[in-house]
């Protein structure tokens, strides 16, 4: 669907307390435009409440349950039952979670979620941080990246939370980033045509905890893209299947460009450029990403995901 012909209705409203520019708050519009009224959000401690708006003030326009930071899925899966138990067996139960919701305080909960099948969407905006309590890092802080307690760029790779959830069978799986507005939505529409577990990842370039300057948030996303440090994919019946650029990349007909470009923007990788360059850290920051898509090429090739 071409963004033009998105729906119109806006269920996500003006005066939340996102930052300007923020990546989390046009990708949330774009899923509610998909998702439609018949939708409850179960948010954890994140941006989302914290930012963007939670009880009494609120920005949504659809039922919103604020939880505890470990508790989303859970609470999503007894949000379901009830629902289902009511007969409501279409309204979509939506997690709206960050990555440290998502890849630490709230990894057993969702873990356990899908293990058991509950029909719902878990969606992580992923801003490779601790955003709303000051910074910090996550397991989903890439290596290399300055954070309030990585100051001289994180020593670890992150963790490939995507493959921790195909690994539970999970009958889809996307991700997704707000600069491709069609393809999230699209995403976030087969997620709903689907019963049992679903979650998509959306890349959420975050201007104050990146340190760039806003303006420049859609097309960082685009960038994150084109250089292959993100990869736009689904994963349904045991199927890896790439999107867009990442398809091309994949199957090799164009070259991404190099992470450096990418890196460069940011002013939480600038200890990597300046006093002058760490040409170990960028060699290896590159070496992981080209590492990552030959393993993505090995598992198309072999049905293996
Ligand atoms: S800190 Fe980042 S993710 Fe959080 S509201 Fe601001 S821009 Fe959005």
């Amino acid at each position: 669907m071409a963004v033009k012909n998105l729906p119109r209705e806006e269920l996500f409203r003006l005066g939340s307390g996102g930052c300007p520019g923020c990546p989390s708050t046009l990708a949330l519009r774009i899923a509610l435009k998909a998702l439609g009224k018949d939708t409850v959000f179960v948010i954890p401690a994140c941006c989302a409440v914290v930012g963007l708006g939670s009880y009494p003030k609120t920005a949504f326009d659809v039922p919103v349950l604020s939880i505890a930071f470990e508790a989303a899925a859970v609470g999503a899966s007894g949000v379901v039952a009830g629902l289902r138990r009511q007969g409501k067996m279409d309204t979509n139960v939506v997690v709206w979670a960050g990555d440290g919701g998502t890849y630490d305080i709230g990894l057993q909960s969702l873990s356990g979620a899908v293990e058991r099948g509950t029909d719902f969407i878990y969606i992580c905006y992923n801003n490779e941080m601790y955003s709303n309590t000051g910074i910090q890092r996550s397991g989903a802080t890439p290596y290399g990246a300055w954070t309030t307690t990585t100051w001289t760029g994180k020593a670890e790779q992150k963790k490939d939370m995507p493959a921790i959830l195909r690994a539970h069978g999970i009958p889809y799986m996307a991700t997704a980033v707000a600069s491709y507005p069609e393809d999230l939505f699209n995403k976030v529409r087969k997620a709903m045509s689907i019963r049992g577990s679903k979650y998509i990842e959306i890349l959420s370039p975050c201007p104050p905890g990146w340190r760039f300057p806003m303006e420049k948030m859609v097309e960082l996303g685009r960038l994150a893209v084109d250089t292959g440090a993100w990869a736009l994919y689904e994963y349904e019946n045991g199927q890896l299947n790439f999107n867009l650029k990442s398809k091309s990349i994949l199957e090799k007909k164009v070259e991404p460009k190099p992470i450096e470009e990418y890196l460069q923007l940011q002013g939480r990788f600038a200890h990597l450029f300046k006093p002058k360059r760490n040409e170990e850290a960028l060699q290896q920051i590159q070496a992981q990403s080209d590492a990552n898509w030959e393993r993505f090429r090995k598992q198309v090739e072999c049905g293996v995901a």
